[in-house]
């Protein structure tokens, strides 16, 4: 290093009983004359001949600064390098990696040229495991889909790799100028603090570009933190890390997008839970600590987190509880439009097969002032859908009327989404005055769901997405009817997800599942005879109180018969009579 002119790059290397790899970490950067660089190792309390190696390596070059300290971790390492650089920008290399011959010129060259805050590159993963055996695979590339390339912010980048599902955060991607990551918290104490780090510093800076281009190579070993075994303390950084990125995401408008950083930590927390081996309780505290906040967000209501949370709080439900007679309706559906805009095979309601038709306004009213009476009010959830509930022009008129006669009834409509960015203010304003949650099934049709999800965030409402808010590879249920009604009537109810879960009212009968109202539109089409009988629903005009309703869908109808549940199979989504 020529002493005499300012540091270019200060490379941060915290090192930590590596003598197997620490030589060809300290050669691949010292080797490289140019620019001005200095190397700033911290000796994090290795009680390997790691001290032995660097000494060794400080004779050979002469821009190694040394600092040791009792074993700390990582990011308080990094934190140390940190404090000690003096260089304009700043690459952190961990000790048992390494990177590629002039690529400390090229990446100095190109963030002066471009005036960056920050560059961000490429690297490849070895696989140290395999190699032991002699076997070398083909060095995979860390980033492996970026359609930005252009300058552009930080906020950008970060939307970009998240609707790539591909966000990438290891600081050896990222190589910073000094004075912005002095903007962002450096977090000593904690592992798997990368995500919150990088989440933090991209969201501050404005000239980012992402440049492919190989610098680093991570090897994959026994021993790095990537492949050791889970400990409550992986959990505890992952807590930490969602925090940090939930505490940035309250500094701006709540957005579909932003959210998806906090779930990609919250997957990772639930990935890390499942490979707990002891401290599983210990764990589970610090989990439920961060319920109140998932439930500001509205995925608290996607699936598979609402489904973690009820297992860590024990709320066990299996089959049987079907049995158990409420003195309420937990659930209700009412198709407010027979016909869909989207036409599903294998749709449990047959919109395909339904004429276009809507609901009149009147009849509704009057069945949900019965059901009222009926109940008391006690209707935990009720569901308008369809087919296609936005398509119904009235849609407000039914909203305002179950917040008139259940005024404590959760209220939500389900959609497809189709018509979302089409409504107008009356009904957005009509949902936020009544408290409507708005619940999305998205589909792999050619539609941008994000924007969907923002409309409803921006509008104020609460929102469940179906499926995580996947559409690749969507399955439906297809149940098969066996004509001769012979299937067992109590198992098929407490195996079918629809009995009792999607009970739905229609000119004034409840029905057990739409399957079994909407049936005559399969009879029509297929020219079959799957009958419905009077025990088949019950009458709200012809009963005196809610029990009677709370008896009808804690057992089986003779409807059951003809579904052949146990035969049920996983079909993919297309649509109505596209070919298979
Ligand atoms: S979007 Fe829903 S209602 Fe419409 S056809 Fe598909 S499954 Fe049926
Ligand atoms: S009729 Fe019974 S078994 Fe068939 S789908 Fe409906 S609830 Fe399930």
């Amino acid at each position: 290093m020529d002493k005499e002119k300012n540091v270019d790059i200060s490379i941060i290397m915290p090192a930590y009983n590596t003598e197997k790899y620490i030589r060809e970490a300290i050669d691949s950067i010292c080797k490289q004359k140019e620019p001005n660089v200095e190397l700033i190792i911290i000796n994090d309390g290795s009680t390997d001949n790691t001290e032995k190696i660097i000494e060794e390596k400080m004779k050979e070059y002469d821009n190694i600064r040394y600092f040791k300290q009792e074993n700390s971790g990582l990011s308080y390492s990094r934190k140390v390098g940190l404090d000690h650089s003096r260089g304009k920008y700043i690459y952190f290399v961990d000790s048992d990696d390494y990177i590629y011959d002039n690529s400390l010129l090229e990446m100095f060259n190109y963030a002066e040229k471009n005036n960056l805050d920050c560059l961000m590159v490429n690297a490849r993963f070895q696989n140290e495991l395999d190699n032991e055996y002699g076997y070398r695979m083909d060095k995979k590339n860390v980033v492996s889909k970026m359609d930005t390339t252009e300058i552009t912010t930080g906020e950008n980048l970060l939307l970009e790799m998240i609707k790539n599902r591909e966000w990438r955060y290891a600081v050896w991607l990222y190589f910073i100028k000094k004075e912005e990551l002095e903007r962002v918290t450096f977090f000593k104490d904690f592992i798997h603090e990368d995500s919150a780090f990088n989440y933090e510093l991209l969201n501050k800076l404005k000239r980012i570009q992402f440049v492919d281009k190989d610098v680093y190579v991570y090897r994959l070993r026994e021993n790095s933190l990537m492949s050791t075994k889970t400990s409550i303390k992986n959990i505890l950084g992952y807590i930490n890390s969602y925090m940090i990125i939930y505490n940035t995401n309250n500094k701006k408008d709540l957005k579909y997008e932003p959210m998806l950083f906090e779930m990609r930590i919250f997957d990772q927390i639930i990935e890390s839970y499942g490979l707990l081996g002891n401290d599983k309780e210990l764990a589970k505290k610090e989990i439920v600590k961060l319920k109140p906040l998932l439930e500001k967000r509205h995925y608290y209501y996607v699936d598979k987190y609402r489904d973690f949370l009820l297992d860590l709080n024990d709320v066990k439900t299996d089959n049987t509880s079907k049995l158990n007679q409420l003195d309420y309706i937990d659930y209700l559906e009412v198709d407010i439009v027979d016909h869909c805009n989207l036409n599903c095979n294998d749709c449990t309601h047959y919109s395909p097969l339904a004429e276009p038709n809507f609901m009149d306004a009147l009849s509704f009213e009057k069945d949900i002032k019965r059901l009222s009476e009926l109940t008391n009010g006690k209707i935990n959830s009720m569901v308008l859908m369809g087919g296609e509930p936005l398509l119904h022009k009235d849609i407000n008129k039914f909203i305002r009327i179950v917040n008139k006669y259940l005024p404590d009834t959760r209220l939500q409509i389900l959609s497809n989404g189709i018509l979302i960015d089409k409504m107008d203010d009356d009904f957005w304003n009509t949902c936020k005055e009544c408290n409507v949650q708005i619940n999305i099934t998205p589909y792999p049709i050619n539609m941008d769901y994000y924007k969907v999800f923002n409309k409803i965030l921006d509008n104020g409402l609460d929102m469940f997405i179906y499926d995580n808010g996947q559409t690749k590879d969507k399955k439906f249920d297809r149940i098969e009817y066996d004509y001769s009604k012979s299937q067992d009537l109590l198992s098929n109810y407490l195996e079918c997800n629809m009995a009792k879960n999607c009970a739905n009212l229609k000119n004034g009968r409840i029905y057990i599942c739409p399957i079994v109202n909407n049936i005559d539109r399969y009879n029509n089409n297929y020219g079959t005879n799957l009958e419905v009988l009077e025990n088949d629903y019950i009458d709200i005009y012809d009963i005196n109180s809610g029990k009677e309703i709370y008896d009808f869908l804690a057992k089986p109808v003779p409807f059951c018969g003809y579904c052949d549940v146990k035969q049920k199979k996983k079909v993919l989504w297309k649509r109505f009579k596209e070919e298979e």
